[in-house]
C-alpha cells in the first residue's frame, strides 16, 4: 500500500465533531489547539479503507471507536497519530480528548439511589459519586443480609491479582428474585425461573456500566410491590447482577481518576500517563511497561478478547501492551474463565452450530454494558460474515432493545468492528443464550468518564430496554417476534369488574439502521390474565379490537373482566401479530 502523508487539518480542532454515520450527538465544543505533547490524550480521527488487510494490521491493538466504512477514531497521543500515519492511515483530525464534550455544566449530581433497606449505609465513592469496587462488594453483601427473601450473594472466583497472592479481589454476583431463600440452591435452579444476567465494566475504564447495574438493582428491589413491572420481573425471573467483571482493573481506574483533570462540564479528562485509562485486567505477564502513554501501552489482557468463541481472530492483538491484547490462550485469565464457568452453571452447556440452533424453548438473556458509541451489539462479534443460526430471533430482541434507545444495532462488524474473543459470542455459542452488549453514551456525553450527574438521566432514558431484555428471559427466541404492549390501563368499576385498555405495537423496533430492522406485522389479538404470573401465551381471556379491524401494526384493545375480589390484583396483557407470534406480557396493578 502506498504510504500517505500525515494530513493534519490546521483548523481541525474547531471542526464539528461526531461521525454522522454513527449518529453521534453533536455538542458545543471548546476550541482547544491540537498539541504535540505526548502527555495529552488525543481523539485521533482517520480515513482508511477498513476492508484492507494492511489497514486492519495497522489498526490492530487499538480500541477503535465510532467507525463507518471509511472513517473511525481512536485514542492516543500525537505520537500515536504519527505512528499510524507512517503506516498509511490518513489522519483527518486530532483533538484533545475532552474538547468535544458538552461545555454546559451539568446540574449537581444527586447520589445514586440505594435499595431502601440499606439506604442509610455509606458506600465509598470516587469521581463525584461512582461507587468503588470495594463499595460494590459491601453493597452486595449488605443487600443479601437486608433482603434475605430477595437476594443472595455469590462469590464465583478470584481476580488475577488475588489468584497471584496479591491483594486482588473476589469475583462476585448478586442473585435477586422473589422467594430467594426457598430456592437458594441456585446451582440446581430449584425454582425453575428463567435467568437474566446484567453486568458492567469488563473494560475497567468504561465506568458508567456499573452505575447502571447499581441503579437497576435499586430499581427492582424498591419497585417490588409498588411497580408492576419490577414486581412481575422478580416473581417470574431470576435477575443476576455483576457490578464489575474486572475488579483489579476497576481499582486501578479509581486511583487514576482521583488525580485526573476534568472539563468544565465535570467530565474526566485524564492525562495520557494516568492509570484511569486502564481497560484490561492487571495480568502483568509479558508486559514490559516503560511508556508514558497509558492509552497505547498498559498491562493486562483484554478480557473481552479472551473468551473462547473466535479467540485469536480479528480485532485482537498478540502484544501484551496493546489495548486489545487477547492473552496467551482462550480463557487464560481467571476473570473470563471463571465468568464463563459461571455462565455454564447458570444456563448449562448447550453449544449451537448451523445444524443445531438453540431451541425456541431456550430461556435466559444476557446484557453487558460498555461505553461509549451508542450501540446495541449482538453475536457474532468475532466475524459478521458468520451468521448465527438463530439470527432472526437474535435480531428481533436486539432491535426491541434499541426501540428504547435507538442505538445503532447489529453484529459488531456491522456497527463498529469485528472483535474476536468477546463474551457475548461464547455465551451464545456455548450456552445457547442470546447475549448483547450495549455501548452507552457518546463523546459529547463524557466519553469514558461522564460526570456523575449525567448518569441519572442516561439510566432513566434507557431503563426500558433493560427491563424488556430481562422480561424476555422467559422466551427470548419467541416473544420478541410478537408485539410490544406500549400502554396499559386498568380501572376498577363500581360493580368490582375491571376495565382494561391496551395499545400494542409490532413495529416497536429501533430503526438504526433501517435496512436491517426486522419487519412488523399487523397486530391481530390481545388477551389478559389475572394472577402473580401471566397465563401462558394463548391461554388468556380475549380483549376486543377497539376499531374492530386488525389492519395496522399498532392496534388498541379493550375489555372488562368479571367482578374481582377486593384488594390489589395484577393483570397481564399480551398481544399477537398476524404471523401468530405472541409478544411479552405487560403487567399492571389495580386496587
Ligand atoms: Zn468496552
Amino acid at each position: 500500500m502506498k504510504k500517505l502523508p500525515l494530513q493534519l487539518l490546521a483548523t481541525a480542532a474547531t471542526l464539528t465533531v461526531g461521525l454522522s454515520a454513527m449518529g453521534s450527538a453533536v455538542a458545543t465544543e471548546k476550541t482547544l489547539a491540537p498539541t504535540n505533547s505526548d502527555t495529552v490524550v488525543q481523539n485521533i480521527e482517520f480515513r482508511a479503507d477498513l476492508s484492507s488487510a494492511t489497514v486492519k494490521a495497522a489498526l490492530q491493538g487499538y480500541d477503535v471507536e465510532q467507525l463507518s466504512n471509511h472513517t473511525g477514531s481512536l485514542l492516543g497521543t500525537h505520537q500515536t497519530a504519527q505512528k499510524l500515519a507512517a503506516k498509511g492511515i490518513v489522519i483527518t483530525k486530532e483533538s484533545p480528548y475532552g474538547s468535544d464534550f458538552s461545555a454546559a455544566p451539568e446540574a449537581a449530581a444527586t447520589p445514586s439511589p440505594l435499595p431502601n433497606r440499606v439506604k442509610n449505609n455509606s458506600y465509598e465513592t470516587y469521581f463525584g459519586g461512582y461507587k468503588t469496587i470495594a463499595a460494590y462488594q459491601k453493597l452486595a453483601t449488605d443487600i443479601a443480609a437486608a433482603y434475605p427473601e430477595f437476594a443472595q450473594y455469590v462469590d464465583y472466583g478470584d481476580s488475577w491479582q488475588k489468584a497471584k497472592g496479591q491483594t486482588g479481589h473476589d469475583l462476585f454476583a448478586l442473585r435477586i428474585t422473589a422467594n430467594a431463600q426457598q430456592s437458594s440452591d441456585w446451582q440446581n435452579n430449584t425454582n425453575h425461573k428463567p435467568r437474566f444476567v446484567f453486568s458492567g465494566q469488563i473494560h475497567a475504564r468504561e465506568i458508567i456500566g456499573s452505575e447502571f447495574v447499581s441503579r437497576f438493582t435499586a430499581d427492582i428491589l424498591n419497585g417490588y410491590g409498588t411497580d408492576p413491572e419490577a414486581t412481575a420481573l422478580l416473581d417470574s425471573t431470576e435477575v443476576w447482577v455483576v457490578f464489575g467483571s474486572n475488579p483489579d482493573g476497576i481499582a486501578t481506574v479509581e486511583k487514576g481518576l482521583k488525580t485526573a483533570a476534568t472539563t468544565s462540564s465535570g467530565d474526566g479528562n485524564p492525562a495520557a500517563n494516568n492509570t484511569a485509562w486502564q481497560r484490561k485486567n492487571m495480568d502483568t505477564d509479558g508486559y514490559t511497561g516503560g511508556s508514558s502513554d497509558y492509552t497505547s501501552s498498559q498491562p493486562g489482557v483484554d478480557l473481552n478478547r479472551n473468551w473462547l468463541t473466535g479467540w485469536g481472530g480479528q480485532g485482537t492483538s498478540t502484544d501484551p501492551s496493546d489495548q486489545s491484547y487477547r492473552g496467551k490462550s482462550a480463557l487464560s485469565e481467571p476473570e473470563s474463565k471463571q465468568q464463563a464457568d459461571f455462565f455454564t452453571q447458570l444456563f448449562g452447556k448447550h453449544p449451537v452450530s448451523n445444524s443445531s440452533p438453540a431451541p425456541s424453548t431456550t430461556q435466559g438473556t444476557v446484557l453487558n454494558l460498555h461505553s461509549y458509541s451508542n450501540l446495541v451489539i449482538y453475536p457474532y462479534a468475532y466475524d459478521n460474515t458468520v451468521i448465527p443460526p438463530n439470527i432472526a430471533a437474535i435480531k428481533n430482541l436486539g432491535f426491541r432493545q434499541s426501540f428504547y434507545n435507538n442505538f445503532a444495532t447489529g453484529a459488531a462488524g456491522d456497527v463498529i468492528y469485528n472483535a474476536a474473543g468477546g463474551d457475548i459470542d461464547t455465551i451464545y455459542q456455548q450456552n445457547g443464550v442470546p447475549a448483547y452488549t450495549w455501548e452507552i453514551g457518546t463523546s459529547s456525553q463524557g466519553g469514558f468518564f461522564p460526570a456523575f450527574s449525567r448518569t441519572e438521566g442516561l439510566y432513566n432514558k434507557y431503563r426500558g430496554g433493560i427491563f424488556y431484555t430481562a422480561n424476555a428471559a422467559a422466551a427470548p427466541y419467541k416473544t420478541p417476534a410478537g408485539p410490544t404492549v406500549t400502554t396499559l390501563t386498568a380501572t376498577r368499576n363500581g360493580d368490582k369488574s375491571v376495565s382494561i385498555k391496551a395499545t400494542a405495537n409490532d413495529n416497536a423496533f429501533g430503526t438504526n439502521p433501517s435496512n436491517s430492522k426486522p419487519s412488523a406485522q399487523n397486530v391481530t389479538a390481545a388477551e389478559y390474565s389475572i394472577g402473580t404470573l401471566p397465563a401462558a401465551a394463548g391461554n388468556g381471556t380475549s380483549l376486543s379490537l377497539t376499531d374492530g379491524t386488525a389492519n395496522s401494526t399498532t392496534e388498541s384493545f379493550n375489555g372488562t373482566t368479571a367482578a374481582l375480589a377486593d384488594g390489589k390484583q395484577t393483570i397481564f396483557v399480551r398481544t399477537k401479530d398476524a404471523d401468530g407470534n405472541w409478544g411479552p406480557a405487560k403487567a399492571i396493578f389495580v386496587s
